[in-house]
């Protein structure tokens, strides 16, 4: 199984729909509307973020032009910490090693992961038998839905109030009143997920970031759903790509920082922090693992083009994305569009560049040229990758005016 690749006609077929989808559009308008102004007030009031930003692409730089020496170094630490470490060149041998890990007949809880949905594992994990639950809300909705994310970090965007009442009642069964209010339809999903996360035999989580130097996963969110996956089953994996990677703790904290802040949430509720599996000491001093939290932790590296990326004079520069989805509030096009735009899995002005290094050129430079040059995205972005540069090189690949 791999991901759907969709040509050219099939994307511009699906753009054609989203525009003309009254819902869809009213959706997307409600999201940008609320986003709107946001991220300036945060960076108003807290100008030391841009310092913080700063320091991680100065890190990120250092990664991406010694990745393989990174990916040694956090795969020796992880093992420092209890914590088993995976490599995967590709999408196929990543969930292959998720799926032996795991074997068949499981229940599952996720939390929203980007790697996760570009490698097809939850798709996969339930053709072997498990039972998989997604547990961010928008993901929960949007499964329901059997729609892609439509936003990194706001997935549902495009999903009304009553779209979201109508998918619990139809799907679930769940009664909700047609006016239901959000805070309802939060309490419904909240309370059936509640037994999913209980009968867990494992909790599968992605990574804001990971520390090359002490293996500790960071993880960044507001909903408490990581705290759970992560905390709760005896099991927790982690799939994390390999540019996720930072020199060390304080830089990978300070990179879930300036994620969550150019996302939109700051302070961000919880800021969790895995090294290893749980454990304690007090009887006798002798260090047991599997205290509270999980017995076991394996953390999947996800290569899929990445270290081939890193060395190339152009998509190098796409492996500095934080994955914030800035660049996608502020472009003209996305704001129409959503992720309809972009590839089948990352959309807007950074699913360009990730779709020609997880995917291929082609099915990237096709979709480019819908871009309108104006650069709006390279403004936004806080570790200044080089968007719209990328976008025009990805043009120049399909007219042939490239090298
Ligand atoms: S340069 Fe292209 S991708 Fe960037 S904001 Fe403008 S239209 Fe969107």
């Amino acid at each position: 199984m791999s991901v759907k690749r969709i040509t050219y006609k099939e994307a511009l077929e699906e753009i054609c729909k989203g525009l003309g989808d009254e819902e869809f559009q009213r959706g997307l308008r409600t999201g940008v509307r609320n986003a709107e102004g946001k991220f300036l007030k945060i960076l108003d009031a807290h100008p030391e973020l841009r310092e913080l930003a700063s320091m991680v692409e100065d890190a990120k730089k250092k990664v991406i032009s010694n990745l393989e020496h990174y990916i040694d170094m956090a795969m020796e630490s992880l093992k420092k910490v209890h914590a088993k470490p995976y490599f995967a060149h590709t999408a196929e041998e990543a969930r292959e090693i998720v799926a032996k890990i795991i074997g068949r007949g499981k229940t599952i809880v996720f939390s929203k992961s980007m790697v996760a949905e570009e490698i097809q594992l939850q798709h996969y994990l339930e053709e072997l038998g498990n039972e998989v639950w997604e547990t961010d809300t928008g993901e929960f909705l949007i499964r329901l839905a059997g729609s892609k994310p439509m936003h990194t970090t706001a997935p549902a965007i495009h999903l009304s109030r009553q779209k979201a009442i109508e998918l619990l009642r139809k799907k679930l069964g769940i009664k909700l009143p047609d006016n239901a209010m959000h805070e309802e339809i939060v309490g419904a999903i909240r309370k059936f997920l509640r037994e999913k996360f209980a009968k867990a035999d494992i909790g599968i989580s992605g990574g804001n970031a990971l520390a090359a130097d002490t293996g500790s996963i960071i993880l960044v969110e507001n909903e408490g759903n990581i705290r759970l996956v992560t905390g709760y089953p005896p099991v927790h994996i982690a799939v994390i790509s390999v540019e996720k990677i930072l020199p060390t703790f304080p830089v990978a904290l300070a990179a879930a920082i300036v994620q969550a802040a150019w996302a939109g949430l700051y302070p961000p509720t919880y800021l969790n922090v895995i090294s290893g599996p749980s454990s304690t000491s007090d009887i006798e001093r002798k260090r047991v693992y599997g205290a509270h939290g999980p017995q076991e932790v394996h953390v999947v590296l996800v290569d899929n083009g990445r270290v081939e990326a890193a060395k190339h004079p152009v998509l190098s520069g796409q492996l500095k994305c934080i994955k914030c989805g800035r660049c996608q509030w502020e472009c003209p096009v996305w704001q129409q569009t959503a992720n309809l735009w972009g590839g089948p899995v990352y959309g807007g002005p950074m699913g360009m560049g990730w779709t020609a290094i997880t995917l291929g050129l082609r099915d990237a430079a096709e979709l480019s040229m819908l871009c309108l040059g104006c650069g709006r995205c390279d403004e936004v972005c806080p570790v200044h990758v080089p968007l719209s540069s990328i976008i025009h090189w990805l043009k120049q690949q399909y007219t042939g005016e490239g090298e």
